[in-house]
C-alpha cells in the first residue's frame, strides 16, 4: 500500500492507493492558506492516521509515501516556489519525512497527474505523452522517452510559460506573453469579461450576470445557449489552446495529449474541437500520424494516485 497526498490551493487530500493504482479510502480537509508547512504537515499525518486505522492498517503497512504540490519541486523535494501555497524555498520533504519517520517522495502536481495517467490511465505505456492541465494557470507533466521529463534540477517541463505572443500580456513569472496568459481557464475568463461588455446585446452578460461574475464557465454556458459571441470567444480560446499544443508537437512530438483542469469538463465539444484543429495542421502540413487528444481518465482521483505513482519504483 501507499499513501498519495495531494495539496491543492484549496483542499488537502489524503489517500491509501494500491500499487495497481487503486484508491482504497480518502480524505480530506482545507489547506488554509497561507499556512505554515509544519501545520500543514501535522494535519496530513492526523489525517492518514485516521484514515490507516480505519482501514486496519499502520504506517508499517506503508510502502510509500508521495506528495503532490502546486509548485515547483527540486530534485532534493525543496518547494523552490509555490504561488498558491505562499511557500519560497522550503525542505518541504525533510519536514515530512521527519513527521512520518519514512521517505517521502515530493513532485509537483501536474507531474503527478501525468505520472497516473501514464501508470494507470489513458496514456498507458505510451512512449511520449504531454498533460496539460488548463486551471488558474496552464500545469503540464511531460513522458519522454518513456520517462517523467524533470528537465535540471526539476526545474524544466513548464510549457505554461512557453511565449506565444512576443510581448504579449504580463505574466507572473517575469516574463510576458505566456501560453496560460492566453490559454488558462483565468484567461478565458478574463476575455469573457472583456467581450461581453463590447457586446451588450450578447447573452454572455446575462449569463455572468446570473453567476455574478466572469468565469470561462459563463463562457461555455453562453455559448452552449448558442450565443454567436460566446461561440467565438470559445473558437478564440481553443486557437490559443492547439497554439501551444502545436508548439508542444514541434518540439516534442508526443503520441498523446491529455487535457485535463476545469474547462476541459465543460462539454461543448471542447475536447473535439482542440483535437480537430491541432489533427488538422498536421495533416495539411503533411507533419506524419495525428496525435490522440484526451480527457485524463483518472480525474478527480489523478492528484492521489499520482503522488502515490512518486513512491512507486
Ligand atoms: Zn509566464
Amino acid at each position: 500500500m501507499f499513501i498519495g497526498v495531494d495539496i491543492g490551493g484549496t483542499n488537502t487530500k489524503v489517500g491509501i492507493v494500491s500499487k495497481l493504482g487503486r484508491v482504497i479510502a480518502i480524505d480530506s480537509f482545507k489547506t488554509k492558506v497561507p499556512r505554515d508547512a509544519v501545520d500543514l504537515v501535522e494535519e496530513i499525518y492526523t489525517v492518514t492516521q485516521k484514515l490507516l486505522k480505519a482501514n486496519e492498517m499502520t504506517l508499517e503497512n506503508v510502502e510509500g509515501i508521495g506528495v503532490g504540490v502546486p509548485g515547483i519541486v527540486n530534485d532534493n523535494g525543496n518547494v523552490v516556489l509555490s504561488v498558491n501555497l505562499g511557500w519560497k524555498d522550503l525542505d518541504f520533504s525533510t519536514i515530512m519525512k521527519k513527521r512520518f519517520e519514512k521517505d517521502v517522495v515530493i513532485g509537483n502536481d501536474a507531474n503527478c497527474a501525468m505520472l497516473s495517467e501514464w501508470r494507470f490511465g489513458g496514456a498507458k505505456d505510451s512512449k511520449n505523452a504531454i498533460l496539460i492541465t488548463l486551471g488558474t494557470g496552464i500545469g503540464s507533466g511531460i513522458i519522454l522517452d518513456g520517462k517523467l521529463f524533470r528537465g535540471t534540477n526539476g526545474m524544466g517541463g513548464e510549457c505554461g510559460h512557453m511565449v506565444i505572443v512576443h510581448n504579449g500580456e504580463q505574466c507572473n513569472c517575469g516574463n510576458k506573453g505566456c501560453w496560460e496568459q492566453y490559454a488558462s481557464a483565468k484567461s478565458l475568463a478574463r476575455r469573457t469579461e472583456i467581450v461581453a461588455k463590447q457586446n451588450p446585446s450578447s447573452k454572455l452578460n446575462d449569463v455572468i450576470a446570473s453567476y455574478k461574475k466572469a468565469s470561462a464557465h459563463t463562457c461555455f454556458e453562453a455559448a452552449k445557449m448558442g450565443d454567436k459571441v460566446a461561440k467565438e470567444l470559445v473558437d478564440e480560446y481553443v486557437d490559443y489552446v492547439v497554439c501551444g499544443l502545436i508548439n508542444l508537437t514541434q518540439i516534442f512530438r508526443p503520441e498523446i495529449f491529455i487535457i485535463g483542469g476545469g474547462v476541459a469538463k465543460e462539454g461543448y465539444g471542447f475536447i473535439k474541437l482542440i483535437d480537430t484543429k491541432l489533427n488538422n495542421f498536421i495533416t495539411k502540413n503533411n507533419m506524419g500520424a495525428g496525435i490522440q487528444v484526451k480527457r485524463p481518465v483518472l480525474e478527480n482521483n489523478a492528484g492521489i494516485v499520482g503522488a502515490a505513482c512518486l513512491a512507486m519504483k
